[in-house]
Parts: structure tokens; C-alpha cells; sequence
């Protein structure tokens, strides 16, 4: 492969990163300025141009969207499809190696994936089982006690003796937790990282196969590693340094979940003879966005400073738009979208960005309204929706008979007259012989211990697993989980249920069958098709969604949209105590992590960057009269529009565009107004939609919360 093939499109910093000798290399370098172009190149280098095979090349980043892009970008430049690459996530790679080392690590080969909604769910069985109250321990903070141990490395034996009652309870839930993982041949998160590690930490000869095999280790997004990916890279990287690693600490954003920042600072110290790259032109956004970006990220104090340029020319100035609430944000927001796309551009240049997840809601009320494709990254997460964990359970029980979460799940789901008490009684014989649900329950029918009809509910259960495995053998992906849809009964569940809920939930389990016919598991060498969709599933939960292809508006939390650019980005609910988040208020060293969330955001943005903020937000059930964001503050004036000054929404049905302009508007209320209601009482009206006679209001009373009423019958009265 020719060499200026790789080279040609790069600067001079990234050249010399790219064709860098071997050892280990750092590149410190902001937003934009081409770090993961420049690690998608070294792969390419290092395969087209130093003859290393793809196999000895080991390669992590932060999402599966990432990580697809960059195998695709690799490939774009190498011109073939680069096979036995390892490319992926943490948890991805992690996860693999478990699959083909199951043996050495202690677990059963069907081991299955524990999200953290069935881990919460474990914890609250295993408080029960230890006879715990609840109340004096939220499962929620053990739950959080116990991923950080983990993350930490530690193990419940690693204690010793402890004196503090309180701890020691938590380690005691900890080991008890662990014996149930154990014991069902599940493994969360964390569990799946701390397991190769312990791997190659105790195991001589596959430490070194695996530092044999991978010569070259590279890392995007390095800045938000935690204690244990840093540990990860180093064994992996351990014989030969060939650790390449890029970020940006003014990106760092995952503190509150542990990442170390230090990491990129001990680089230098723990792989000597490290190469530093630093590069400061940024290709991606206008001068405007990026000045208005470095204002605000210079507020930082904690910086290892540096100074972004770009040749870019000065652009369109950043809109500032002032909502009255979040629905008028929403209007604004997608009244913009549909410009551009009017203009003969795409849906998915534009990006709606928001600090919280619980954001999306009120943006895709307003999509769907307006018809207008869009999809949620990481929030609305379909596979984990009730509907999908619940076809999930039962193919997971098919795949492992001992998942006792799965087993819980779905025992009686569609009701098959398995009650409490008889679950019960499972539960304590399986606490008794230590065994799983399963092996209780198929004890208790055998013995016949309970009322004939229990235990014949029980049983029905029983048969049906077994033979939904016996009829699926050798079924391809697709088949068996349509198969297991029909006859475990969940989909005529489903399709009995009325409403508009059960059929999107129909729609959601037909969904999940294309979702496995389109399914990619090629990497999965190690796997069966059916372990690999349950892996994926339960690692990819939240991040993409089905209809890839579909031109749709990308909507996503600040924190998955790290690595991505759009020409167009909304940078939404810019309030104090949203954003920043009401806990980095409270938190010293957090207001600087949510500036840097402020940074990563902006700098997303290529041609246009809109920020906006709403006077009053309902938010989690309240309601709230806000504060702008500081950061609105921190973004110099003379780089900001404002779209609207102060927004006095006196018509909003006529401001909205929808009805002609001299209908009846005889109400001429606007929102924020307080009104009674005959009935209902005071409250103040938050939306409207409709026009004329179809006139529709959303009031939220004082007594009974929020209501929308028709206007023409309503009879309101302003107050
Ligand atoms: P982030 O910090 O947001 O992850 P990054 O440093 O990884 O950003 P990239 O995403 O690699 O930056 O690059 C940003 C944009 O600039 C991309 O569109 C990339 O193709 C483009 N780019 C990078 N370097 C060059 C270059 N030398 N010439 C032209 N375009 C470039
Ligand atoms: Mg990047």
C-alpha cells in the first residue's frame, strides 16, 4: 500500500503520530483536532504500510457506534475488509475473551449478561434473602457500593476483618450478590472487565499469548478511562508498550463514574520513553463556535491548556433562544430542523443534545406530532423496555436454565397461575439446597410438594422451557426468537392488551425479530448466534435503535454524544440545575466536569450551534421557574444572536403558524397565564395545540395536576 495513501490528508502533528515508530505514544490534543481520524490511520499504517496483521492489532473506544465507524473508516482507507481486527468497547472485547476462556475464569459456558436493571432487581432478592430491611438499605446505594468495589478490583475476601458494622453489612450483600451471580452464571458490568483482568493478572500463559498476539494496543477517548481500563491497557500492553492512546482532558466527563483523568498525566511516567503529540488545529466547526467554545472551557482552572485554532472561516453567529417552557423549546427546536431540511438538507446532520435522558420525552412528543424520524441514542433504550427484557428472559432461560433473574421474570408471564406463594416456596427450597430456581422447581414438581394445581402451574412452566429449546434446535437467530415469541405466548399476551401501549409493544417484539435477522455476528467466533444477540443486547443496550438506514434527527444526552460531529447541533436546557446539573453544584470539582460536558457539546457542532433555555421546565413530575445556565454567561455576547429577546407568547396558536391570522383567539391567553377551572380549580396554562374549535390547552391545576382541555368547552377564566 502506498505510503502518502495514508498520509496525504493529515497535517504535519498527525503525520508524525500516524507513521510514529513503535512504543507507546501519546496524543494530547482538543476537540476536533483529529484524534480519532489519527487513530483510525495508525491501524491503517500499521496493517498497509508496516505489513502487521490485523490480528495482533488491538483497538478500544467508548461506544459500538464508535467503534463500527472506525472499523468502517479503516477499511475505507485500506480498501479491504480488515478481518480478525479487535476492534470495540471495553466491554465488548472484555466480554469476548470470557466467551473463549469460560473455562478459566470459573464460568458455565452459557454465562448470560446482568444489566443494571436485573442487578438492581438481584440486590433487592439478595437483601430479602439476608433479611435485610429495605428501608435502612436502599439497594439502590449497595448497588452503587458494589460497582465501585468492583471497579476498584476488589473483592468481598479482600476485606478482612472489618470493624465498622455499617461496611460490614454492605460487604456481606456484596458476597452474598456475588454467590448469586455465581450461581445463576451471570455476570455485570463491571464483573465482565474485573474477570479479565484477574485473568491475565494470575495467569502467566495467557498473559503472555495475549501480549504476544495483540503487538499493537490503541485507545480513543483515553481521559475517561477508570482505574480498571487503565489497568486493562496495561496488561495488555505490558510487554511490548506499544500503547498508543489519544484524548483530550478538557473532554472528560466521566468522573462521577470513576474515570481518572490522571490517567492521561501518569502516561508519560508508566510507559517510559512515551512519544507526546500535541495538535491544536481544529477541522471540525466555524471560528465562531470554536471561540465561543474555548471561552467557556477557559473558565476551568484544573487544564493541562491548550489553544485550539482553525482556519475555518468566521460563520454564522450562535442563536440564543429563550423558551418559555419546554414544549415552546421543543417547537423551536424542531421548527429550525425542518427549515433545514426544507432547504434540501438531511435530518440526520441535525442533533438535539440535552444534559438528562428524561429531556427526550417532551422532543419526541413534539416529533412525533410534527411526523419527523428520529431516533434517541442511549435513553430510550430498547432492549430495555419491559416488553423486550421479557422476550429477553425467556430466550435467555432457553439459552441457561439457571438464570434466576430470567426465571423470575417470567415464570408467570403471561399469567400461568404461578402465584406468590408458590414462588415463593421455590425460592426458599433453593435458598435451602442451594441450587437455582430452576433446579427448586423442578424438585417441587417432582416431589410434589405443593396443591396439585400449583405444582402443575409450575411444571407447565417447566415443559414449556424445555421444549421451546428442543424445537428451536438448530434454528437460525431469527426463526428461534420468532418462534419463542409465538409459542412462549408473549406476543398474544401482548396483542390481547388494548390500547395504544400494547400495539407499540407488538411492534417492539416484531421489531426485536428483524433486529436479530439483520444482526452481525461475525465477530463472534467464540459465540453461538444466540450469545451473541443476548450479549449484545445487554451491552448495547440504549446506543442506536432499529431502522438504521432512516434519515432521522439524532436526539442523545451530551455525555453519548462525545467523538460525534454534526453539522447542526442543539445544545438544549442550558438552566441552572440542569445544566449544570443540580449536583455538581453541591459537589466541589463537578462544575468543572459539567463545563467540560458544556465544551464537548459545543464543539460537536460544524456549521450552526443553537443554544436554548426555557423560562419554566416540568421536569421529573414539578414544575420550575429557572435560571439560565452560567455557561450562557461564559459564551462571549458579540458571538451570540438572540433569536427572541424575551418571549411574550400573547397568541401562541397564532405565533405557532397554525391558524390564520384573524381567527377567533377570543381567549387570547398565553402561556404562563393562570386560569380557574369550574371544576378543577387554579392552574396555569403549559401548552396548546390545535386550532379553532380543536383548540386544545394543557393546564396544570394546582389540585389535580396537569389536564388538557378543549378551550371551547373548558370555560377558563384568567386570573
Ligand atoms: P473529538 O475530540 O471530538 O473526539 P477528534 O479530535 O477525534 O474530535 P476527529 O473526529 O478525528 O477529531 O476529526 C474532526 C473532524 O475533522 C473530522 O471530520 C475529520 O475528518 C476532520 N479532520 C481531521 N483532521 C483533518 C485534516 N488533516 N484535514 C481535513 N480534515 C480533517
Ligand atoms: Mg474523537
Amino acid at each position: 500500500m502506498d505510503v502518502s495513501d495514508i498520509l496525504d490528508a493529515l497535517n504535519a502533528e498527525q503525520r508524525e503520530a500516524v507513521a510514529a515508530p513503535p512504543g507507546p505514544l501519546l496524543v494530547l490534543a482538543g476537540a476536533g483536532s483529529g484524534k480519532t481520524r489519527v487513530l483510525t490511520h495508525r491501524v491503517a499504517w500499521l496493517v498497509g504500510v508496516e505489513n502487521i496483521s490485523p490480528h495482533a492489532i488491538l483497538a478500544v473506544t467508548f461506544t459500538n457506534k464508535a467503534a463500527q465507524e472506525m472499523r468502517g473508516r479503516i477499511e475505507q482507507l485500506l480498501r479491504y475488509p480488515a478481518k480478525g481486527l479487535w476492534i470495540g468497547t471495553f466491554h465488548g472485547l472484555s466480554h469476548r475473551l470470557l466467551r473463549a476462556h469460560w473455562r478459566e475464569v470459573s464460568l458455565p459456558q452459557s454465562f448470560q449478561i446482568l444489566d443494571s436493571e436485573d442487578q438492581y432487581r438481584l440486590i433487592k432478592r439478595v437483601l430479602k434473602n439476608l433479611e435485610l430491611d429495605e428501608a435502612y438499605w436502599p439497594p439502590r446505594r449497595l448497588q452503587w457500593f458494589i460497582n465501585a468495589q468492583k471497579e476498584e478490583g476488589r473483592r468481598p475476601q479482600q476485606f478482612g476483618e472489618i470493624a465498622d458494622r455499617q461496611l460490614h453489612q454492605q460487604v456481606r450483600v456484596y458476597k452474598a450478590y456475588e454467590e448469586a451471580c455465581q450461581k445463576s452464571g451471570l455476570v455485570d458490568f463491571a464483573e465482565i472487565l474485573l474477570r479479565v483482568i484477574e485473568l491475565l493478572r494470575k495467569s502467566e500463559i495467557m498473559r503472555e499469548h495475549y501480549q504476544a498476539r495483540f503487538r499493537h494496543v490503541l485507545v480513543d477517548e483515553l481521559q475517561d478511562t477508570n482505574a480498571m481500563q487503565y489497568e486493562w491497557l496495561r496488561l495488555f500492553a505490558g510487554a511490548h508498550n506499544n500503547l498508543f492512546g489519544v484524548g483530550d482532558d478538557d473532554q472528560s466527563i466521566y468522573g462521577w463514574r470513576g474515570a481518572r483523568v490522571e490517567n492521561m498525566l501518569s502516561f508519560e511516567r508508566d510507559f517510559a520513553g512515551a512519544r507526546l503529540v500535541r495538535m491544536e488545529q481544529n477541522y471540525r466547526s466555524t471560528e465562531t463556535i470554536l471561540s465561543a467554545a474555548n471561552a467557556v472551557i477557559n473558565h476551568n482552572e484544573g487544564r493541562l491548556g491548550k489553544n485550539l485554532w482553525t482556519e475555518h472561516k468566521e460563520g454564522e453567529r450562535i442563536s440564543l433562544y429563550t423558551a418559555f417552557n419546554e414544549f415552546d423549546e421543543a417547537r423551536f427546536v424542531i421548527g429550525r430542523i425542518r427549515e433545514w431540511v426544507e432547504s434540501g438538507n438531511r435530518r440526520d446532520e441535525t442533533a438535539i443534545l440535552y444534559r438528562s435522558n428524561a429531556q427526550s420525552r417532551v422532543f419526541e412528543e413534539v416529533l412525533l406530532d410534527a411526523n419527523v424520524p428520529y431516533r434517541v441514542y442511549g435513553g430510550l433504550r430498547f432492549f430495555e423496555r419491559a416488553e423486550i427484557k421479557d422476550a429477553l428472559a425467556f430466550l435467555r432461560i432457553v439459552a441457561s436454565r439457571h438464570d434466576d433473574p430470567s426465571f423470575e421474570r417470567v415464570v408467570n408471564v403471561p399469567t400461568r397461575g404461578v402465584g406468590n406463594r408458590s414462588l415463593e416456596a421455590v425460592r426458599q427450597l433453593a435458598r435451602a439446597d442451594d441450587v437455582s430456581l430452576w433446579g427448586a422447581a423442578k424438585k417441587l414438581v417432582a416431589t410434589r410438594q405443593l396443591a396439585a394445581r400449583n405444582t402443575n402451574a409450575i411444571a407447565s412452566f417447566l415443559t414449556l422451557i424445555d421444549r421451546l429449546a428442543e424445537d428451536t434446535h438448530g434454528f437460525e437467530l431469527g426463526e428461534l426468537i420468532e418462534h419463542v415469541l409465538q409459542h412462549s405466548g408473549l406476543l398474544d399476551h401482548y396483542r390481547k392488551e388494548k390500547g395504544e401501549q400494547a400495539e407499540s409493544r407488538v411492534e417492539n417484539l416484531e421489531e426485536l425479530v428483524s433486529a436479530a435477522r439483520y444482526f452481525n455476528y461475525e465477530d463472534a467466533d467464540e459465540m453461538d448466534p444466540l450469545s451473541a444477540f443476548l450479549a449484545h443486547a445487554a451491552l448495547e443496550a440504549g446506543e442506536g435503535q432499529a431502522n438504521e438506514w432512516e434519515d432521522c434527527v439524532q436526539l442523545m444526552s451530551l455525555h453519548s454524544a462525545k467523538g460525534l460531529e454534526f453539522p447542526i447541533v442543539f445544545l438544549t436546557g442550558l438552566e441552572e440545575g440542569l445544566f449544570p446539573h443540580q449536583r455538581s453544584l453541591e459537589e466541589t470539582g463537578r462544575l468543572e466536569e459539567e463545563r467540560r460536558l458544556c465544551y464537548v457539546g459545543m464543539t460537536r457542532a460544524m456549521q450552526r450551534l443553537y443554544l436554548t433555555h426555557a423560562e419554566v421546565r416540568r421536569l421529573h413530575g414539578s414544575e420550575h421557574y429557572t435560571s439560565p445556565s452560567r455557561f450562557l454567561g461564559e459564551v462571549p455576547p458579540e458571538l451570540i444572536d438572540e433569536v427572541r429577546p424575551q418571549p411574550q407568547l400573547r397568541r401562541p396558536w397564532r405565533m405557532a403558524g397554525s391558524v390564520p391570522v384573524g381567527s377567533p383567539d377570543a381567549v387570547g391567553m398565553k402561556l404562563g397565564q393562570r386560569v380557574r377551572h369550574q371544576k378543577f380549580g387554579e392552574g396555569v396554562v403549559m401548552n396548546y395545540e390545535g386550532q379553532g374549535a380543536h383548540a386544545r390547552v394543557q393546564v396544570n391545576f394546582q389540585a389535580t395536576g396537569s389536564k388538557w382541555l378543549v378551550l371551547a368547552y373548558a370555560n377558563l377564566q384568567q386570573i
